[in-house]
């Protein structure tokens, strides 16, 4: 019989683990990769965007906002930057208040957890695979690909189906569902969109900084500026991982939805239009073509043109026909790109949805169903947007459940 049993080594399981050791609680991690933290380790592009100053309540999702609250309550950014430096590792403030780990390395957060694990006498076996969960009594009972295990407190940590290839199941939902928790319906997110229109391979590879709108059905206004990565499939890019939450909101209602990008945010209409203005020349054959070479990437001046059927123009005509230069000018600060999907789980860095937050004590993560039953993280109905939220929210559940298992 196991004291406690965490499935999964990932970012709340492994802090559940130290907080529960260093009380003196023996501790078991079962985990179904062969190394420990492989998502972790992915994170932030290899650096790991730990945390975030500014953790504030509008940055995080879950059908229950109450339980985000009382989660957070007590729990700031300097609890999660005193927690590591308590195993050793410092923090870096960078800009839009990103934290990360003073050596850049996603590795470091990983090592200096799995440290501290062995130092604390936390047990972790890795290419264990469990399979089932069944309560017995007061007791839990799991089952896996090495044999059957009992315990008396079980914490499920196995995040969710986001990154498949990094190890993201939704297997924790369904020992949930199992045990008689409601979940709420997941959707991948922080994720790039798909597009129904044609002829994108025109437009494949070019990155352009732009402000990206969406207009909800509800009549709500959402916009995030940040690089825009056309592509041949749709679309990516910083700005488009930050909408994405919103947009697939959106696709729950209805087949498409139309993104309007600023091509060039940072300039007014009147100031580009002004710009564009002085080197217009009078009686000029230049190709329209040619000419807004000189302002904007060549790949995206056709899709500007086409639908304005100004392709075959040429600057002498725009000279003469002013009009149309603000059709143009409008056209790239009013860019429409419909978009129809995501590119799923495998693109995504978050799964939405999960286990019903209602049925959580939201101060230890204990489940109100079952004694002894703990859930953290990712599995659970919480996300976060991009910049260290995500793994704000591992980390503080973590800390929670190891206090009070
Ligand atoms: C590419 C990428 C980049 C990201 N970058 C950031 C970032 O910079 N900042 C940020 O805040 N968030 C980031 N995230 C999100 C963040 O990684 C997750 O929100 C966080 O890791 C969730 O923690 P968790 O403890 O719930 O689960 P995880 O860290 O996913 O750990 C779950 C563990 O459980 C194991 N497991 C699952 N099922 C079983 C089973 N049946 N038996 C045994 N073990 C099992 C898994 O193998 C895994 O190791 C990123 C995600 C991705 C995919």
């Amino acid at each position: 019989m196991r004291e406690i049993i965490v499935i999964g080594a990932g970012s709340s399981g492994l802090v559940t683990a130290i907080v529960s050791a260093r009380r003196g609680k023996k501790v078991l991690i079962l985990e179904k990769n062969n190394k420990v933290g492989k998502k972790l380790l992915a994170t932030g592009n290899g650096k790991c965007n730990i945390t975030n100053q500014r953790p504030t309540l509008e940055r995080f999702y879950s059908s229950n906002p109450q339980f985000i609250r009382e989660v957070f309550e007590g729990y700031s950014y300097q609890t999660i930057k005193q927690f590591f430096k308590s195993i050793g590792l410092e923090l870096i403030e960078a800009k839009e208040g990103k934290v990360f780990p003073m050596s850049l390395q996603a590795s470091s957060v990983v090592e200096l957890l799995v440290a501290e694990c062995e130092q604390l006498g936390v047990k972790i076996d890795c290419e264990v695979e469990v399979e089932q969960v069944t309560r017995v009594g007061e007791r839990y009972e799991i089952r896996h690909n090495r044999g059957v295990e009992m315990a008396k407190k079980l914490v499920i940590a196995t995040g969710h189906l986001s990154a498949p290839q990094l190890g993201g199941v939704d297997v924790g939902v369904s020992f949930a569902k199992r045990l008689g928790h409601s979940i709420v319906k997941p959707f991948p997110t922080l994720v790039q969109l798909t597009s129904p229109m044609k002829r994108l391979e025109r437009m494949a590879g070019v990155k352009v900084e732009s402000r990206v709108t969406l207009r909800t059905e509800g009549g709500k206004t959402i916009q995030k500026q940040g690089d825009v990565l056309f592509t041949s499939y749709g679309i990516s890019g910083l700005a488009i991982l930050d909408i994405s939450r919103f947009v697939m909101v959106e696709l729950l209602k209805k087949k498409n939805v139309m993104l309007i990008i600023d091509l060039m945010p940072k300039m007014s209409q009147e100031q580009l239009l002004a710009l564009m203005r002085k080197s217009l020349v009078k009686k000029s054959s230049k190709p329209l073509t040619i000419w807004l070479q000189g302002f904007i990437n060549k790949k995206l001046i056709l899709p500007i043109l086409e639908p304005l059927k100004l392709q075959d123009e040429t600057v002498g005509s725009l000279f003469s026909n002013v009009k149309n230069l603000e059709l143009i000018v409008s056209k790239i600060k009013n860019f429409k790109f419909e978009v129809n999907g995501s590119r799923g789980y495998k693109g995504a860095e978050v799964a939405t949805g999960g286990v019903n937050t209602k049925e959580i004590n939201p101060k230890t993560m204990e489940s109100k169903k079952h004694k002894g039953l703990y859930f953290t993280g990712e599995v659970l109905d919480v996300d976060g947007d991009r910049g260290g939220f995500n793994l704000h929210f591992a980390w503080v559940c973590g800390l929670r459940a190891g206090w009070s298992i």
